[in-house]
């Protein structure tokens, strides 16, 4: 047996770190950025006004004062996108808006609140100090520094700042296309009724759902019957041709059993099969078919889930540059005693809650350890995990839990 991390490392060095492509920036939310992201222009870009007012010069309104106001000529009006901006004279104000260009001369803004909106003159109620509503040319990014570092998840703020400095396109890792093939003989898909034995396909939604939400682009094959020919026809158009798949993650058929079509199809061929102790979901298997990466789960459906936690979901966000690929981890006190096999890293469904204030918090199961169990599945928001050193947790002690 492996340990879940040795083959959790496995996984991740088989998926490698993906490309890096040029992609338009409103498709680049949620990826990493590959590349820095230079500033060849200042932001803001020039001096501009940070309310809607009169650009003055501070010392002409010295001493103004809602007893005893200034009167000023308004010489010029200064909406925001005007490029040929007059200078302004002493003794005199500019009317001007929100992230207009200051003109020379001027050192500071009034807001038009502090004034009566003159037109042709101003009576101006308030002194403004040098600098007063004056956003500078360069104080958000300077032009030549870098922006954004590779490495940066692109979240909204970060798509803006890219868009602000003048970009359109930006170098990310892009998502793989990953095929999922789910295996089994009983497996059949709706509207079909069941026969006695034939269950529904659940595998390969839960799967693409869980894929598509680290942004991959994915195909399912959901249902192959469960023998060699049917399995080679299914995958092998996907492997070759033009634009072959980046990843296949099948579903089934690697216990120990006979028919088990994955296994019987894949040993030797590039795939290795090995039991991690871990449950559920010790049975797996990865490597490279045809020269594409290969990851084998198991088919129950919450070893599935728990295998895309515990090996896929670290190694994809790794391979798309993530460096916090964990999902947060706290500890929480059992409200129930849980039994755990030897040796084994069991990871159980549970339910973590904390009131106000409180650090740890409390954590139950959802259902039992059976790798079947999916309803109890959608009860739990995480994955309560019991080290390979125990063999019972007592209610009231406290375990790791992972947030979902
Ligand atoms: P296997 O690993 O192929 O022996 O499958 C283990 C269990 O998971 C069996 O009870 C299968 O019927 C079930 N199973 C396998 N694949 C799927 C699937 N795609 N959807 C739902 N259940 C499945
Ligand atoms: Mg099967």
């Amino acid at each position: 047996m492996i340990s879940v991390d040795d083959y959790r490392a496995q996984v991740t060095e088989l998926l490698g770190r993906r490309p890096a492509v040029s992609r338009p920036v409103p498709d680049c939310a949620g990826l990493v950025l590959a590349e820095d992201v230079a500033a060849p222009v200042s932001l803001p870009p020039f001096d501009n006004s940070a309310m809607d007012g009169y650009a003055v010069r501070s010392a002409d309104v010295a001493g103004a004062s809602e007893d005893s106001p200034v009167e000023l000529r308004v010489g010029e009006d200064i909406p925001a996108g005007r490029v040929d901006v007059p200078a302004l004279p002493a003794g005199t104000a500019h009317r001007i808006m929100t992230g207009a260009p200051m003109p020379d001369g001027a050192d500071a803004v009034v807001m038009v609140e502090r004034t009566d909106g003159g037109v042709q003159t101003v009576r101006v109620f308030a002194e403004s100090a040098p600098g007063t509503h004056v956003r500078r040319a360069g104080e958000d990014v300077a032009r030549g520094t870098v922006a954004l570092t590779a490495g940066t998840v692109c979240g909204p703020a970060q798509l803006g700042l890219a868009s602000a400095v003048g970009r359109d396109t930006l170098a990310v890792h892009t998502p793989p296309r990953v095929l999922v093939v789910s295996t089994g003989t009983e497996l059949v898909l709706p509207p079909e009724p069941l026969a006695h034995g034939q269950i529904y396909e659940s595998n390969s939604i839960m799967l693409a759902a869980a894929l598509r939400s680290l942004g991959c682009e994915v195909t399912t094959v959901r249902s192959v019957a469960d023998d060699v020919d049917s399995f080679r026809g299914a995958i092998e158009p996907w492997l070759g041709g033009t634009t072959p798949v980046d990843l296949v993650v099948t579903s089934g058929g690697v216990s120990a059993g006979a028919y088990e079509v994955v296994k019987d199809t894949l040993t030797g061929a590039g795939v290795t099969f090995t039991k991690v102790a871990m449950q559920p979901g010790g049975p797996q298997g990865h490597g490279t078919w045809e020269g594409v990466p290969v990851v084998t789960l198991p088919g129950n459906p919450v070893s599935v889930l728990v295998s895309f936690e515990a090996f896929l979901r670290p190694a994809l966000l790794t391979s798309l540059g993530h460096t916090d690929v964990e999902r947060t981890r706290v500890r929480a006190r059992l409200l129930e005693t849980l039994h755990v096999p030897a040796g084994k890293r069991q990871f159980r469904r549970g339910f973590h809650s904390r009131t106000d204030g409180e650090v740890t918090g409390v954590v139950g199961p959802r259902g039992g350890p059976g790798s079947h169990l999916l309803a109890a599945f959608t009860q739990a928001n995480c994955l309560i995990v019991l080290g390979e050193d125990v063999t019972e947790a007592p209610e009231g002690s406290e375990v790791d839990v992972l947030l979902l």
